[in-house]
């Protein structure tokens, strides 16, 4: 597996045994039907599970069952299932970062308890509602809704291309408090089985296809006074939030792009073309050299993110732009590694053009990369180019 300036050689015990129990896992359960999985558009149900026993959700969080690994050891997870196809690391990334997080930073003891355990272990699933139809760069114009009522809230709107949303039992839905001056965002658990809650299917997808996304609409849905996250109010709440899983995008797509390296390595030096391997020809010598240069620096950043995050000092800005580098990078390589596939480079049988086609969206959700553009360009220049 690439590692070519021996990053590895300095894991601990402990981020040795992650990345080859997710390693393991991606070999043996992942690999040999994921294709299979993106063509019929499904992600199979029983992975969910089996993912929350070998404590693939949030273990970078501290309690409730959640044992608080180094935030090396969750890049490297994030690596390796994203190795293995975007929509496993998507699973993780939602039920752990945007589920999981939020309630463990911004919830009571109560939600808490109810929550984190059933989530970690993978008996409940989570998603996370914040984009709507008319507001997706911009999310802080959302039009969702809640109303103080009673002793609940009424919550009115609707959210779209939510991953996991057919098959969530909670959803972490964001919206303007109506009752309050400001309209503040806040952030409810909204049980996705209550009246006035529905989810439907996305279909059509042409990426990330093995992975389930859906819409959420909320008529009159009414939620008890403990369904909103008491320790949080205003954008920062689902910004934080993104933050957390923008850091295992930056990593998985490193895994995405290392996996599309290896297949076409492989198949450069089995595949015969005029009477020989055609990984004997400079030029594909030299999209391997350049394949293994791009992802080594992207690895390198990742890294270091860890290191900056584990001290407390991340800054979202930097979080950015690992996000918008390393997930172009994996974009751009995964395309290089079909080329080298010839006709075979665009079937279901090799990963590149299941990468090549997952990354679209990985380009374009958590911040496309225009708008990490601009946040970059904001923190470089002192100008914002947007609210
Ligand atoms: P738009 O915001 O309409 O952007 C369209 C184009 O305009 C883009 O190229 C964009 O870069 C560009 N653009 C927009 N504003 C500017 C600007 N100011 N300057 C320059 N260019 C600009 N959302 C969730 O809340 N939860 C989820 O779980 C989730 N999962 C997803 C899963 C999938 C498979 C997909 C495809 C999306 C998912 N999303 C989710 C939504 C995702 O975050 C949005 O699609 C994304 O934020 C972009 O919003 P949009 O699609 O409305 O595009």
């Amino acid at each position: 597996m690439l590692d070519y300036v021996e990053l590895e050689a300095d894991l601990d015990r402990e981020e040795r045994m992650i990345r080859d129990t997710a390693r393991e896992f991606v070999a043996d359960r992942v690999k040999p039907d994921v294709g299979e999985w993106f063509e019929d558009g499904e992600f199979p149900r029983e992975l969910i599970g089996e993912m929350g026993e070998l404590g693939f959700y949030a273990p970078n969080l501290e309690g409730y069952g959640s044992p608080g690994v180094s935030e090396t050891a969750y890049g490297l997870l994030m690596q390796e299932l994203e190795a293995g196809d975007s929509g496993v690391r998507s699973m993780a990334s939602v039920q752990g970062a945007l589920v999981m997080y939020p309630i463990h930073a911004f919830g009571s003891e109560a939600q808490k308890e109810r929550w984190l355990p059933a989530l970690g272990e993978g008996e409940a699933v989570g998603c996370f509602g914040l984009t709507e139809p008319d507001h997706g760069s911009n999310p802080s114009a959302m039009e969702t809704t809640a109303e103080r009522d009673g002793d609940g809230w009424v919550l009115n709107g609707s959210k779209t291309w939510i991953t996991n949303a057919p098959i969530a039992d909670v959803a972490v839905v964001w919206a303007k408090d109506a009752s309050s001056e400001g309209r503040p965002v806040r952030g409810f658990l909204v049980d996705t089985e209550t009246d006035g809650v529905t989810t439907n299917h996305i279909d059509g997808k042409l990426s990330m296809r093995a992975s389930v996304t859906g819409e959420i609409s909320l008529q009159n849905a009414r939620v008890p006074e403990d369904a909103v996250l008491p320790d949080v109010t205003g954008m920062k709440g689902p910004l934080s939030c993104l933050t957390q899983a923008r850091f295992g995008i930056a990593w998985g797509a490193v895994g995405a792009a290392r996996d599309c390296f290896e297949s076409a390595r492989e198949y450069a030096t089995d595949r015969d073309q005029f009477g020989g391997p055609i990984a004997r020809f400079q030029l594909q010598q030299d999209k391997l050299a350049e394949m293994a240069t791009e992802i080594t620096t992207s690895q390198l950043l990742a890294y270091r993110l860890a290191e900056l995050k584990e001290r407390g000092d991340l800054r979202p800005q930097q979080v950015s732009m690992a996000k918008r580098n390393n997930v172009r990078m994996a974009r751009d390589q995964a395309r290089v590694a079909r080329e080298m596939l010839g006709g075979n480079g665009i079937t279901r049988d090799y990963p590149p053009m299941r990468h090549l086609a997952n990354m679209e969206t990985v380009y374009t959700y958590e911040g496309t990369h225009d708008i990490h553009s601009l946040i970059l360009g904001e923190d470089l220049t002192g100008i914002a180019a947007f609210d």
